[in-house]
């Protein structure tokens, strides 16, 4: 059940229960390989740490830097599989020969206990929160150009021509679908776009997620990010 559903019901000026639409403390951020998420959200995760970042589950290797339980769990396919059969998986989808997942019972712990949450996720991810979490706010990030995002990919040098390749065609879908998403930001400065998702935050929201980072138990951090809300 979605977790608007499960909580957050109060009574309307007429006096029916409508639910509160709880998961506006939910902001799922997305966009085309090599745009640029991850600077986003580390840089926002030091701008905002009351932001809880959820970290991913995926099968990729590590990249050099890369930290298990810090950018990711690292897991083999084996273990990808049991996550998926259990259900610990809120989402998951296939992205340039790799699975990546999102898990689910930290994620709405955060949520229960009132903080405000991110998700960097891809397109196939994002409308699969989109459909469990229907109040979920979607955030596209979108580059100044073709030939930019072209630019940062190849430019990240970690990556297999092959592999390069299979994120450029990953890419030039995602792009198309911006539509889908209730903003667009485009990434012109990491800074500038930090700024715009920290407007996107509802005060209220932040100081929850401040309550909450003080009371609960330390959840596992990717970066930290801004969720926004524009519901009451
Ligand atoms: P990368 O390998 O560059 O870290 O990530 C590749 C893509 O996977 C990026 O677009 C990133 O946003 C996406 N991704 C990361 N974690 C998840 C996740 O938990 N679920 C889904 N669906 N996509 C993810």
């Amino acid at each position: 059940m979605p977790i608007s559903e499960q909580r957050g019901r109060r009574p309307s000026p007429s006096g029916a229960a409508v639910a509160t639409p709880v998961h506006s403390r939910l902001t799922v951020l997305s966009g085309p390989s090599g745009v640029g998420k991850s600077t986003v959200v580390a840089e926002l995760n030091r701008a905002c740490p009351q932001i809880w970042i959820s970290v991913s589950v995926t099968t990729r290797h590590p990249r050099p830097g890369e930290v298990d339980g810090r950018q990711y769990h690292f897991v083999d396919d084996h273990e990808f599989d049991r996550l998926i059969a259990s259900g610990a998986l809120l989402e998951w989808a296939r992205f340039a020969g790799n699975r990546y997942g999102t898990p689910r019972e930290p994620l709405y712990a955060k949520l229960e206990a009132g903080v405000a949450c991110l998700l960097e996720i891809d397109l196939a991810g994002a409308r699969q929160v989109k459909q469990a979490e229907p109040d979920a706010r979607l955030v596209f990030l979108a580059p100044p150009s073709w030939d930019e995002l072209v630019r940062r990919l190849t430019g990240r040098g970690t990556e297999p021509a092959e592999v390069l390749e299979r994120r450029l065609a990953a890419a030039r879908q995602e792009l198309a679908a911006a539509d889908e998403f209730e903003v667009t930001l485009v990434n012109t400065s990491v800074q500038d776009v930090c700024r715009q998702l920290v407007a996107l935050i509802d005060k209220c929201d932040l100081r929850k997620a401040e309550r909450g980072r003080h009371s609960g138990p330390p959840g596992r951090r990717r970066h930290h990010q801004p969720a926004d809300r524009r519901a009451p």
